[in-house]
Formats: structure tokens, C-alpha cells, sequence
């Protein structure tokens, strides 16, 4: 612990609450990570759901070494370009699952929601077709906070206090397809440009799709040739099983949003993989420019790391070992599921599940989700307050005795703080 006056403004936080009291991360090894007193602490969240190959890799580190040393950055703008940035492209083409891919990296998962979004719209007018402006999105989805992620957001509470936001997008319920066909008819489908989707939903709360839920979707999206356009930022590079987190139902997005596992955050990237035939208003005949990019696309360095990082997993088989750990992480939550305050185990499709509150405890007790958290923290296990649940994701490189520890200490400050 530590504490002392910051000047860092944290995200999401109660300044007023947390600027005193402050826990600071010294250093990281595999799924520990420690604080300054040198105690180990089970980072049950890889960070922010990205640590997927664990902390402390040396293969990152020397590949990320070697890059700065060689060219520690340029841009891709116009005919620049680098060779790890289009190796990396060439990589992620290859492996996602849409025919042709292009791919337009960014620094995070923010930029590549607005990347999209701005791409979706602007497909739909060099087809002669403006009007499809429309973005669809669903409750409880989160897709970052930029001007576009914001407008779609599916929790409220990310939306309020910043007057009109982007018009022409509309929220739909999150686990039923027809809610999804009835907005399309409302709207009508010539002024709807895409649909974004998480496949499982990450930050609002940890929702796995209710079964048929997502081939319905896609279904619906291809019949009103409305752009499907998958939010992987969470679910990528493993933490739902596949490269690009769609794979299992067979998806075949229009566009895949990646982030966070691509370089298991060793460094900031993301970026948007657009199907060939997408791609091909802008890439073909005469072409469009795309007016749009952000400043460290394609960071040699940055694309240094995800290549190192896409080497590890695929020596260590780390998607293989991510389908045998769904269910055992899910089962290891279930063992709070009959405590009196619990509502709900959510889980089991993907390396990621979470216990949500009752609503009437949390309205005896408001903070008995950062309590809860902070009662697992003190006994070793750092796992994710969001809204009324407790969240975890831990790195791939997990075993089955640390997820066993995780239950453990989950159950344990359930008891502490509830009784
Ligand atoms: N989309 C999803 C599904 C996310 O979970 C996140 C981040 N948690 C984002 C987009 C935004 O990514 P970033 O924080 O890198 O901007």
C-alpha cells in the first residue's frame, strides 16, 4: 500500500476517494504481480482483461529492445511503412476469420470503435447508399470512450453529463434478437450502417450470449445487409478461445475490433480487421482516401511486440489451453453461487466470468462491491469491481491450482464483508 497526494487523475475513479490511498504495482512475474512491500498478489484480471500471456515475458521485452534499437518509431502514413507493422498485418489477415482481410491498426480499443464506426459510415456513402448512418448497439455493451464509443455504450452511466452526443445511433436489449429485427423494421434497413457487437460482453458485467443469440444476429445482419462488426477487444487472442473471438459460432464479420491481447498489453495497440469486400470500395479501382488515423499506427515498436507476443501463443498453444480453462474458472465462482448475497455466477463461455450481487444487498451496503474487492485483495487475489458484480479474467497462463485460489479467496471475502 502507499499512500500520499497523487497528481494522476485515474480513470473511472472517485478522485475525492481513492487520491490518499493509492496501491501501487512495483513489478510482475506470469500471474503475480507485487506492490512496493514486495507481497505477490494473483492479478486475476490480466490488468485490464489483456494480460493474456502473463507478465514479465522476456521474449516481448527483447523483440520490443531490438525494435527501439533498430527504429524506434515512424509512421505509416501515406507510402511509409515499416516491416514489423506489415508483417503484423500480413499475420492478422491470415488468421482472421473473413476472406481478404485488411487491417488498419490503431493505439487501443477506443480508436479502433471509432475507426469503424466512422469506416461503417463512410462504406455506406461511397456505395451511393448515405443514408445507412445508422449504429446499433446493445445494453450493457461497452466500446470505450471516444466520440463513437460513447454515443453507443450500452451503460448509462458512461453516457450522462456530456450533453448531445452523436445522433443516429439506438441501443438494443442485449440477449434477444428480435429486439435487434424490430429496431432494423423501425429505422428501416436503408438507414442503418452496422451493428456492433461484443460477442460475450466484458465491462458490462460479463454476459455470455444466450445460446443462438449470436447466430440469430448474424443471420439478421446479412438478410438487411447491415455491417456486422464484432468488438474483440476483450474476447481476442484467447480470452474467448480464437484469434478474433467469433470463431466458435462461426462468424464471419464485416469488421473484427482487436485491442488488448494482441500485444497482451506490453504496449498499447489496436486495431480493426475489414473484410476484402469492405475493404474493396477503398482499396480497388479509383479507391477513396480514408481520411483518418491516428498518430502512432502501425509503431514498429508496438508492432514489434504483438508479433512476439502472437509467437508465444502459438509455441505455448495458448488457445487450446484457454478452451480447457472455461470451464474450470466458471466452476471455481459456482462455489459462491448459494452464499445469501449472491444473484448470480456468470461465466463459462471464455476465459472470463463474474459473481453479481443482489440488488437489495447492494442497496443495504453501496460499496459492498469495492469491499468485497478489496477484502480478496487483502487475501492475495486481485479481482475486477464493475457495477454490482466481481469480475475475473486471468492470464491463459494460469494453472487449475490458481484458478482454485481465485474461488477461494473470492469466497472468503464474500464472507468477510456479507457475512
Ligand atoms: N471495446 C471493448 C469491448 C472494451 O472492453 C474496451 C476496453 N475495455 C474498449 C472497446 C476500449 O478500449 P481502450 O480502453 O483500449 O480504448
Amino acid at each position: 500500500m502507499c499512500s500520499g497526494s497523487t497528481r494522476l487523475w485515474h480513470p473511472f475513479a472517485n478522485m475525492a476517494e481513492v487520491k490518499d490511498d493509492l496501491f501501487t504495482v512495483d513489478r510482475a512475474e506470469g500471474v503475480w504481480v507485487h506492490d512496493r512491500a514486495g507481497r505477490p498478489y494473483l492479478d486475476a484480471t490480466a490488468g485490464l482483461w489483456y494480460c493474456n500471456v502473463g507478465h514479465g515475458r522476456a521474449e516481448i521485452v527483447d523483440a520490443v529492445t531490438a525494435q527501439l534499437r533498430r527504429l524506434d518509431s515512424y509512421p505509416v502514413f501515406n507510402d511509409f511503412t515499416n516491416e514489423p507493422a506489415e508483417q503484423l498485418a500480413r499475420r492478422l489477415s491470415e488468421l482472421a476469420p473473413m476472406a481478404d482481410a485488411k487491417i488498419f491498426l490503431t493505439s487501443g480499443g477506443g480508436d479502433s470503435v471509432d475507426t469503424a464506426a466512422k469506416l461503417a459510415r463512410r462504406y455506406w456513402a461511397r456505395r451511393g447508399m448515405p443514408g445507412r448512418t445508422h449504429i446499433l448497439s446493445r445494453r450493457h455493451s461497452y466500446h470505450g470512450t471516444h466520440g463513437f464509443g460513447t454515443s453507443i455504450a450500452g451503460i448509462d452511466t458512461n453516457r450522462e453529463g456530456y450533453g448531445a452526443l452523436l445522433a443516429e445511433t439506438t441501443r438494443v436489449a442485449h440477449d434477444d434478437a428480435d429486439d435487434l429485427r424490430a429496431a432494423i423494421d423501425r429505422l428501416g434497413a436503408e438507414n442503418v450502417a452496422a451493428f456492433f457487437c461484443e460477442p460475450v460482453i466484458g465491462a458490462g458485467g460479463v454476459r455470455p450470449p444466450r445460446p443462438g443469440y449470436l447466430e440469430a444476429v448474424a443471420k439478421i445482419c446479412a438478410e438487411h445487409e447491415i455491417l456486422l462488426v464484432a468488438d474483440s477487444v476483450i474476447g481476442g487472442f484467447g480470452r474467448l478461445g480464437g484469434w478474433f473471438g467469433v470463431e466458435r459460432w462461426q462468424w464471419e464479420p464485416d469488421m473484427i475490433l482487436f485491442a488488448k491481447g494482441v500485444t497482451s498489453g506490453y504496449l498499447p495497440l489496436g486495431g480493426v480487421a475489414v473484410a476484402g469486400r469492405v475493404a474493396e470500395v477503398f482499396w480497388a479501382g479509383r479507391g477513396d482516401r480514408f481520411p483518418h488515423g491516428p498518430t502512432y499506427a502501425g509503431h514498429p515498436t508496438v508492432a514489434a511486440a504483438a508479433l512476439a507476443n502472437l509467437d508465444l501463443m502459438a509455441q505455448e498453444k495458448l488457445l487450446a489451453r484457454a478452451d480447457a480453462l472455461e470451464t474450470p474458472l466458471y466452476q471455481a465462482l459456482l462455489r459462491v453461487r448459494d452464499h445469501p448475497a449472491v444473484a448470480e455466477v456468470r461465466g463459462g463461455v471464455g476465459v472470463l466470468a463474474a459473481v453479481e450481487l443482489k440488488a437489495e444487498v447492494l442497496a443495504a451496503n453501496p460499496d459492498a462491491v469495492p469491499r468485497v474487492h478489496r477484502a480478496a485483495r487483502e487475501r492475495g487475489v486481485i479481482v475486477r469491481p464493475l457495477g454490482a458484480s466481481l469480475a475475473v479474467s486471468p492470464p491463459l497462463t494460469v494453472t487449475p491450482e490458481e484458478i482454485d485460489l481465485i474461488g477461494s479467496a473470492l469466497a472468503e471475502a464474500l464472507i468477510a464483508v456479507l457475512g
